[in-house]
C-alpha cells in the first residue's frame, strides 16, 4: 500500500482539507504534506541551533570551507537550490551525516576520517541533499501527522536510538529519524544526479557504499550511518547498473587528504574519557568513580551511569547557576520535588550544598540524593535518582559514587592528547601490515585498514600517502 492511500479515509478529511498537494521537484511525483516550504525551512532552523549546540562544530576552517563549498556546488545542481543550504562538521566521532529539512546538511568528523576524495565526499553530501530535495523527512512527520499522532517525534523514531538520552532535543530528534529502504535508494538515485552534474562519476558513490558496510554499526553516543539509513540491500548493484564503464581505479586524491591533517580522530579525550568505571575530565580537571557494572555514557551535556536493570543512574551535569547555593535553591523550587536531609557542605574539599529528595507519587515515586559541587567558577550537579522502592538497596552505591568526586591531579591525565590523523608517504612498496609495524598507530591495524578503504594485506606502492593515527590517552 503507498503512503497516500490511507489518507482517502473519511477520519482523515478534515486533515485533508488542510494539506497542500505539491508535485515534488526532484521526484516529479506528487506529495501531500502538511508541511509547506517555509515552515519547512522554520523547522530546519530551529533544530540546527539545537544540533549546533548538542553536538558542538567542528573548528577546522579549511576542511569546513571545503565541505562547504562541496554541498554549495551540488545544491546549485538540484531541484530546490532556493533552499538556504547549510553543511556543516560536527564535532562527533561516529561515521555519519545528517539532514535537515531545509537544507541543513552535517558530516560527522567520523566520516571525513572515512573519506578518500573529493568524490566520495560529494557522495555523502548529494545523497543527503536527495533525502532534502526528495523530503523524506518532512513526508515521515506528515505521515506521523496524519496518522493523529502529532509532531510527536518519537514515534518515528528508530527505537534503537530513541535511547540516546543526552541528545532527546526534538531537533536532534529530526535528524535521528530512520528512512525507509526506498527513500533510500531515491536519495542514492538523486545523490548520483548531483554528482554527475557537479563532473564527478559514480565510482566515488561504491567506494563509500563499501566503506560504510565495512564501518558496520560502531559504538558511539550518537547512531552510524547505517542506523540511520538502512541499506536497501541492493545499492552497490543498482548504482553500478547506471555507471556506463567498468568501474576504474582513481588515483589519489592527495589535495583531499592533505585536508585531512590533524584531524581529531575517535573520542576526544579532552572532553572526558573512561578508564575502567572512572572518569577523567582533562578539561574541567575532575574525576569520579561510577558503580562497576553500570552502562556509562558521555555525551555533551552530561555524563551518565546506568544500573544494568536500566532503573536507576547516576548522573554529572554542569548547571548553569553560579554558586551551589543558587542551583540547589532552583532545583528544589520545582513543586513536585521534596527536599530531604543535607548529606554533605564539602566533596573532596570543594564547597557544596546537597540533600537527598523524593519526587512524584506512588508506584511513580522517585527517590534520589544531589549534591552542586563548585568547581573552579563552574557548579557541577551530581544526582542519583532511583525508583522510590529501590531506594534502600541503591542509598550506599550512590553515596560512594557522589562523595568520589575530586580534583584531577595526575598531569598525564590532565594533558591528554586527542587521536589525530597525521599522513605518511610511502617510501617503498610494501603492505599495509608492514607499514604499520614499521609506522606505528595508536590505533589498530584494522582501524588503519578501516580508514584508508585497504585490508591488512593491501599492496600500497610507493608515494601513496597513507592515513595513520597518533596520540590519544
Ligand atoms: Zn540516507
Amino acid at each position: 500500500m503507498k503512503r497516500e492511500t490511507f489518507l482517502t479515509t473519511a477520519l482523515l478529511l478534515p486533515a485533508l482539507l488542510a494539506t497542500a498537494c505539491a508535485l515534488n521537484p526532484a521526484t516529479g511525483r506528487r506529495q501531500i504534506s502538511l508541511i509547506g516550504e517555509s515552515q519547512e525551512i522554520r523547522m530546519g532552523t530551529e533544530a540546527d541551533r539545537e544540533i549546533s549546540a548538542d553536538m558542538g562544530i567542528y573548528q577546522d576552517p579549511a576542511l569546513a570551507k571545503a565541505v562547504a563549498d562541496m554541498g554549495k556546488r551540488l545544491a546549485a545542481g538540484s531541484e530546490r537550490q532556493d533552499l538556504p543550504w547549510s553543511f556543516k562538521i560536527v564535532d562527533e566521532p561516529v561515521v555519519n551525516a545528517f539532514a535537515l529539512p531545509g537544507g541543513y546538511i552535517y558530516v560527522t568528523r567520523g566520516i571525513l576520517a572515512s573519506l578518500n576524495s573529493h568524490g566520495e565526499l560529494a557522495a555523502v553530501l548529494g545523497h543527503e541533499i536527495g533525502h532534502v530535495t526528495a523530503r523524506h523527512s518532512v513526508n515521515q512527520m506528515s505521515k506521523a501527522q496524519l496518522a493523529g499522532l502529532g509532531l510527536n517525534l518519537g514515534t518515528a523514531l528508530n527505537p534503537s536510538v530513541a535511547r540516546y538520552a543526552g541528545l532527546a532535543g526534538k531537533g536532534s530528534a529530526l535528524i535521528f529519524l530512520k528512512f525507509g529502504r526506498d527513500d533510500e535508494r531515491q536519495a542514492d538515485d538523486l545523490g548520483l544526479r548531483y554528482m554527475r552534474r557537479a563532473g564527478f562519476t559514480g565510482e566515488s558513490m561504491l567506494e563509500v557504499f563499501r566503506m560504510l558496510a565495512a564501518t558496520g554499526g560502531g559504538s558511539s553516543q550518537i547512531p552510524g550511518w547505517l542506523s540511520t539509513h538502512p541499506n536497501p540491500g541492493d545499492r552497490e548493484e543498482r548504482i553500478l547498473g547506471q555507471i556506463s564503464q567498468a568501474p576504474a581505479a582513481l588515483p589519489q586524491d592527495t589535495v583531499w587528504l592533505r585536508l585531512l591533517e590533524g584531524l581529531v580522530f575517535a573520542d576526544d579525550p579532552r572532553q572526558g574519557f573512561f578508564r575502567g568505571n572512572r572518569f577523567l575530565h582533562p578539561d574541567l580537571a575532575f574525576r569520579i568513580d561510577f558503580p562497576s557494572g553500570w552502562e556509562t555514557a558521555n555525551t555533551r551535556s552530561n555524563v551518565s551511569a546506568l544500573h544494568p536493570e536500566g532503573k536507576s543512574v547516576i548522573e554529572l551535569a554542569l548547571a548553569p547557576q553560579e554558586t551551589p547555593t543558587a542551583a540547589a535553591t532552583q532545583f528544589f523550587s520545582a513543586t513536585e520535588v521534596q527536599r530531604g536531609p543535607s548529606r554533605w557542605t564539602s566533596i573532596s574539599g570543594m564547597t557544596t550544598v546537597s540533600a537527598s529528595f523524593r519526587a512524584g507519587n506512588g508506584d511513580e515515586a522517585i527517590a534520589g540524593l544531589v549534591a552542586f559541587v563548585a568547581l573552579g567558577d563552574q557548579v557541577i550537579r551530581l544526582l542519583g535518582a532511583t525508583p522510590a522502592s529501590d531506594w534502600p538497596a541503591r542509598e550506599a552505591t550512590m553515596v560512594a559514587a557522589l562523595a568520589s568526586f575530586a580534583h584531577l591531579t595526575d598531569s598525564r591525565d590532565l594533558n591528554v592528547t586527542p587521536f589525530r590523523l597525521t599522513l605518511t608517504p610511502i617510501g617503498a612498496a610494501t603492505t599495509l601490515a608492514e607499514f604499520h609495524r614499521a609506522h606505528p598507530s595508536t590505533v589498530t591495524l584494522d582501524t588503519v585498514a578501516r580508514i584508508n578503504h585497504l585490508q591488512p594485506d593491501s599492496r600500497i606502492r610507493r608515494g601513496m600517502l597513507i592515513k595513520r593515527v597518533i596520540g590519544g590517552p
